[in-house]
C-alpha cells in the first residue's frame, strides 16, 4: 500500500473544493470528511454499485462509523442503465426513509455511473445537500471534477441533470487494483486526452509511463490522476457552466459518441471510442496545417496505452455521419469540431466540412 497523498484544489470561489489523491485513503475517510466540515449529527448515505459494494463498501462504512458518523448505504446495479429516473427515485425514497436532512452528505463510492447518479440525488434532494465523491475508476478522475451530474432519459444520455459541485473528492488509488484491464485502458484514454488538449509535457509523460500506468503503479497513478484532475479543474474554473473553453474537453468525443452509438453500446467502451475519435481529430488537425507528426505521435501515444486507433472495416460511415448530426454539432453542413493544432493544443473549429470528416472516417478503417 502506498502512503503518499497529494491534494489539489478546484478553484471555484466559495464552492472551491479539495481533491485528495493517494493510497489507503478509505481508512481515513472520516478525518477527511471532518476537514471539509461534514457534521456528524445528520446521517450520511453511501451510494455504490453491486460490483464495488463487495470490494469496498464495508471498509468505508466501518471507517465512517468508527469515526462517529451514522451511515446508511444504497447499492444499485452496476452499469449505465442505472443512471435512470427510476433508480434516482428509489434513492430519494431511501434518503427520506433514512432521515437525511439538509446537513447530510451523499457519498458516491464507485465510477462515473455512481458519481453522476448519486450527484444528481445530492444536487436535488431538499434542493441540494452535500456531495462527496469517492472515485474507484480511472475514468472517474474526469467525471468527479466539474460538477456535472445527471441521469439518462431513454431518448438521450445525461439529459436530466444539474451542476452540483462536490465538497470533497477522495481518490484512493488502492481501489483501482481490482479494475478490469479494459476499464483501466478506457480511463487512461481520458487521462491522456487532458494532456493532448492542454499540456504537451503531460501527454509525453503519459506516453513514457504507459507501462507503469497499465500496471497500476501507485506512484504513476497518483501523478497521472493529479495532473488529469488539475487540467480539468483549470478548464472548469475558467468556464464552470460550459460557455466556451470547456468545449475543448470534448476532443475525440463527437466521433467517439457516434462510434459508441453505431457499434452498439458495449462493443466500444467510452474511453476506447474517444481514443479512435482523438486519432481522427489528430489526422484532421495535421491535414488542416497542424504540426508535422501530430497524427503519428498521437497514434503512438494511444497505442502505447493499448487503446484502439482504427475503425472496424464493417462500420457504416453514413451511420456514423448521421449519429454525429443527431449529436447537434452540425450547422449547415459544417460542424463544430475540436481539432488539435499540435500535441497539447487544440482549436474549437466551426468550419469543418462534413465531407472532411467522412474522408477521415474512411481512412481510419482497417
Ligand atoms: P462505471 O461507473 O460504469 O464503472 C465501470 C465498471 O467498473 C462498472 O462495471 C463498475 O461496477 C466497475 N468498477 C468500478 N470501480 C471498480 C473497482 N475499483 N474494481 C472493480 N470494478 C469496478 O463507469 P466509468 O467508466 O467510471 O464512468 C462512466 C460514466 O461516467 C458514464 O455514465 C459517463 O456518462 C459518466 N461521465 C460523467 C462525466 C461528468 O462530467 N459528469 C464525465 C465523464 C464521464
Ligand atoms: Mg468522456
Amino acid at each position: 500500500m502506498s502512503t503518499e497523498t497529494t491534494t489539489l484544489t478546484v478553484e471555484l470561489g466559495e464552492r472551491s473544493y479539495p481533491i485528495v489523491i493517494g493510497g489507503g485513503l478509505l481508512d481515513s475517510a472520516a478525518e477527511h470528511l471532518r476537514a471539509v466540515g461534514v457534521p456528524d449529527k445528520s446521517p450520511l448515505m453511501i451510494v455504490t454499485d453491486d460490483n464495488v459494494a463487495p470490494l469496498y463498501l464495508e471498509k468505508l462504512e466501518s471507517e465512517l462509523t468508527n469515526g462517529g458518523y451514522r451511515v446508511v448505504s444504497a447499492v444499485v446495479p452496476a452499469g449505465e442503465a442505472t443512471k435512470s429516473l427510476t433508480v434516482y427515485n428509489d434513492l430519494i425514497t431511501q434518503a427520506i426513509e433514512a432521515g437525511l436532512d439538509r446537513s447530510s452528505a451523499i457519498l458516491a463510492l464507485g465510477g462515473g455511473v455512481v458519481g453522476d447518479l448519486a450527484g444528481y440525488v445530492a444536487g436535488t434532494y431538499m434542493r441540494g445537500i452535500r456531495f462527496i465523491q469517492v472515485p474507484t475508476t480511472i475514468l472517474a478522475h474526469d467525471s468527479s471534477v466539474g460538477g456535472k451530474v445527471a441521469v439518462n432519459h431513454p431518448l438521450a444520455k445525461n439529459m436530466i441533470g444539474v451542476f452540483h459541485q462536490p465538497e470533497l473528492v477522495l481518490y484512493d488509488v488502492d481501489t483501482l487494483s481490482t479494475l478490469p484491464p479494459r476499464e483501466v485502458r478506457a480511463g487512461l484514454s481520458e487521462m491522456v486526452k487532458h494532456g493532448l488538449i492542454w499540456d504537451r509535457a503531460f501527454a509525453g509523460w503519459c506516453w513514457d509511463n504507459a507501462p507503469r500506468l497499465l500496471a497500476l503503479d501507485p506512484e504513476a497513478l497518483i501523478y497521472g490522476l493529479e495532473k488529469g484532475c488539475a487540467i480539468k479543474a483549470q478548464i472548469v474554473s475558467r468556464d464552470e457552466r460550459e460557455n466556451d473553453l470547456r468545449a475543448i474537453l470534448n476532443l475525440g468525443h463527437t466521433l467517439g459518441h457516434a462510434i459508441e452509438a453505431v457499434a452498439g453500446y458495449g462493443r466500444f467502451l467510452h474511453g476506447e471510442a474517444i481514443a479512435v475519435g482523438m486519432a481522427a481529430a489528430a489526422l484532421l488537425g495535421e491535414e488542416r496545417g497542424g504540426e508535422t507528426g501530430l497524427y503519428g505521435e498521437t497514434m503512438l501515444m494511444l497505442r502505447a496505452l493499448e487503446l484502439p486507433v482504427t475503425l472496424p472495416e464493417d462500420m457504416d460511415t453514413e451511420a456514423l455521419m448521421s449519429a454525429m448530426q443527431r449529436d447537434k454539432k452540425f450547422r449547415e453542413g459544417k460542424m463544430v469540431y475540436i481539432v488539435p493544432t499540435e500535441i497539447g493544443r487544440v482549436e474549437i473549429a466551426n468550419d469543418v466540412e462534413a465531407d472532411a470528416i467522412r474522408d477521415i472516417i474512411e481512412r481510419l478503417k482497417e
